[in-house]
């Protein structure tokens, strides 16, 4: 395997790290104390901006408008851009579209890639992903409520999910509902294609996170599908293979993640040294940085995001070789360790701010509060490390170590 970065790609990261520097980060503090529905026509302009530059949709096919990158140099797309909370969606390769644009353009048929696909890759619209629900552990999905029942030419839609990332706003969901009860656990649940403004399609509310319940793409919304009836052409893939196309929607989008926060943790560290080496904490001018516990944390945080970095690549360039099912062992231990990973570099670089760590005068109370998240979301941390470990051990079954 070879992790070493085309010129290709130098060029291009190059370009997005001074794009990032000079468009986004200036804009970042406006953006801390706004409504994203305030900030959209300025995001907007630099979007146009984007495109001039030819680096709009970076993980999109080159055939639908977007850049065609394979999953690893995407990775490095990805990490540039996660040093700004602005960066994905300004360059709109944004969860949870991103995923969605993957799935679409694996199963859909040709209307659905002409009505829905399309205009998502050029950013004329946005998506959401309606999988876990209220009253049902997200982490078991098998347990699903949410039912999808045939009544003539339609799907007849109930059921009460929330945490739907961007709904508000969007211009239609990828639902995933039971259509056939009676069918092995793992074929009863199939995808459909549910424009927002269909009647019975209920946005109930922007769920408040960590005291913000945000607007439009900066939203996770509770919604009620109540007899929202879609015609049966609106299924995504075949019936029934709904946890099947969930698969081929997370080992990429996880990859995605990773990055993402692996651009945090750099955005996080930047900030930490740099406060470390100005800070003055004493009268014989001894800065932060001078103190041990603080040069612990910088060292520790430096190769623990080295670390993660590898992994992930690796990762990537599993999947991109042998496929999303064979490297997923690598998928399960990069989800919860680059998770934490940040979430402890996050932590650290707060702490050496002190009480301005806490204010949203830097980013990095931003990131505190939208990153926990991450280890939460697209299988917690305990359901990873259960289902490696039962792999592990089953590789040991029979076997006599001494
Ligand atoms: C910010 C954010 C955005 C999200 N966006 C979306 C979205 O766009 N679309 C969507 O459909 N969903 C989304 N989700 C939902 C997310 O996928 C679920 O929260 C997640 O799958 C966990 O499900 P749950 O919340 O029901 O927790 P539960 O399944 O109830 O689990 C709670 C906790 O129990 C523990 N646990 C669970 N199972 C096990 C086990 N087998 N062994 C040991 N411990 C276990 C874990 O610690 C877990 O955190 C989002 C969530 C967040 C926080």
């Amino acid at each position: 395997m070879d992790f070493s970065v085309s010129e290709k790609m130098q060029t291009i990261i190059g370009m997005i790290n001074e794009f990032v520097d000079k468009e986004l980060i200036p804009m970042e503090a406006e953006y801390l104390s706004h409504d994203f529905l305030e900030m959209l026509p300025v995001i907007r302009e630099k979007q146009e901006m984007v495109k001039k530059m030819e680096l709009w949709a970076p993980n999109f096919p080159a055939e639908l408008g977007g850049m065609g990158l394979s999953l690893l140099e995407h990775g490095l797309v990805s990490e540039a851009l996660g040093r700004s909370p602005l960066g994905h969606f300004t360059f709109w390769c944004q969860a949870p579209d991103a995923g969605n644009v993957e799935i679409l353009h694996m199963f859909g048929n040709d209307e659905q890639k002409e009505t829905y696909l399309k205009p998502l890759i050029q950013g004329k619209i946005r998506s959401c992903f309606s999988m876990t629900e209220v009253d049902m552990p997200g982490s078991n999905p098998v347990m699903l409520e949410t039912t999808a029942v045939k009544d003539g030419d339609d799907y007849v839609i109930n059921g009460h999910k929330w945490y739907t990332t961007a709904a508000d706003g969007a211009e239609f969901a990828i639902v995933m509902a039971v259509t056939n009860p009676e069918a092995h656990t793992y074929l009863q649940a199939s995808m459909i294609i549910v424009p927002t403004k269909t009647p019975g399609f209920n946005l109930v509310r922007n769920i408040p996170v960590m005291g913000h319940s945000g607007s439009d793409y900066a939203s996770h919304a509770e919604i009620l599908y109540q007899s929202c009836r879609v015609p049966q052409k609106n299924l995504l893939g075949p019936e029934g293979h709904g946890f099947a196309i969930a698969q081929e929607r997370l080992g990429p989008g996880r990859i995605h993640h990773c990055m993402r926060w692996l651009g945090i943790c750099k955005r996080a560290f930047d900030l930490m040294c740099y406060r470390a080496n100005e800070r003055v904490i004493h009268p014989d001018g001894s800065t932060l940085g001078s103190r041990q516990i603080v040069r612990q944390w910088i060292a520790d945080s430096a190769a623990e995001i080295e670390a993660a970095r590898l992994m992930t690549l690796n990762a990537a360039w599993q999947i991109d070789n042998v496929g999303a099912k064979a490297a997923r062992d690598h998928i399960s231990m990069i989800k919860y360790l680059v998770a934490n990973t940040m979430n402890r570099v996050v932590d650290r670089a707060l702490q050496v701010h002190g009480g301005l760590g806490m204010t949203d005068d830097t980013v990095l109370a931003y990131f505190f509060r939208h990153e926990r998240a991450a280890r939460i979301y697209d299988g917690a941390d305990e359901v990873h490390k259960m289902s490696l470990a039962k792999r592990i051990l089953k590789t040991y079954e029979g076997k006599v170590v001494k």
